[in-house]
């Protein structure tokens, strides 16, 4: 049925999250911005000026794929700072989408300066990775594909220097009822039908929907980011659009 990857046991989930990413690669761009009508490029905008990055900022970017928040990044601190000493690390565990982020820089001069270098790596276990290293974690629209949340933000903590930070900007629980109905709508009716019309592809996009459902909720995701030793600042979040996203953030103190 449509709706069969409910029953996907743990260990099958990377290798079909590995899939579905693959069969997406290409038209990620143009599908993000089908399915959150634009949305998505103002979010992650909002997230890169809540994360202010200083001058000469370490970033680890998880789960990069797309490029789409290393170059935002990037150009902040460009525009914001007029830095060129700041640096993205982007990790991501599809090769194609790791490829697609390789192509957004091919010309770029944050390439040849040296500001951005990519690897394949899995949000859980970051071996190639000494303790201490970064002054900042984001991870955007990537967390809810990993198999097990909390070891991906134990990692991140392990990886990030005292006083870093680590942010996360995902898909999370709609706070009002009536919005609530439409956004159901949306995601089910909707949102498979682009994916079909767009990339050819409806099951990937249920799974896409799917996968948000059965997301911890901002309060439980807050949790997970306290116990794995991270502190963080009131709630630890901040809704988006009615809480369609949220950004969570915890410190490394
Ligand atoms: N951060 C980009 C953005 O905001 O446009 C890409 C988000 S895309 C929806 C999710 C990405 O997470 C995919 O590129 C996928 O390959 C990656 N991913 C899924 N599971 C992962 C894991 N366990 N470790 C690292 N990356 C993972």
């Amino acid at each position: 049925t449509h709706f069969g990857f409910h029953d996907v046991p743990e260990n099958k989930k990377e290798s079909l999250v590995g899939n579905v990413f693959s069969s997406v690669a290409g038209k990620y761009d143009i599908m993000n911005d089908a399915m959150s009508m634009g949305i998505h490029r103002l979010w992650k905008d909002h997230f890169i000026r809540q994360m202010a990055p200083l001058p000469g900022t370490k970033l680890l970017d998880m789960a990069g794929g797309s490029g789409d928040i290393a170059e935002r990044f990037l150009n902040y601190t460009k525009t914001k700072h007029n830095d060129n000493t700041s640096s993205v690390h982007l990790v991501d565990i599809n090769p194609d989408m790791l490829n697609e982020g390789k192509k957004r820089f091919s010309t770029s001069e944050f390439l040849s300066a040296g500001q951005i270098k990519f690897d394949l790596g899995n949000a859980e276990n970051l071996d190639f990775i000494p303790d201490n290293t970064y002054d900042t974690y984001s991870i955007a629209f990537g967390i809810r594909n990993c198999t097990h949340v909390d070891k991906v933000v134990k990692e991140a903590y392990r990886v990030l220097k005292p006083g870093g930070r680590f942010m996360c900007l995902e898909f999370s629980k709609v706070d009002t009822p009536i919005i609530s109905e439409i956004y159901d709508t949306f995601s089910f009716k909707v949102i498979p039908e682009i994916g079909q019309l767009i990339a050819n592809d409806r099951e990937a996009y249920l799974y896409l929907v799917e996968s948000i459902r059965k997301f911890p909720s901002q309060e439980q995701f807050a949790e997970i980011i306290r116990d794995a030793g991270f502190t963080t600042i009131n709630s630890g979040y901040e809704n988006l659009t009615f809480g369609v996203a949220a950004i969570h953030s915890g410190y490394k103190l």
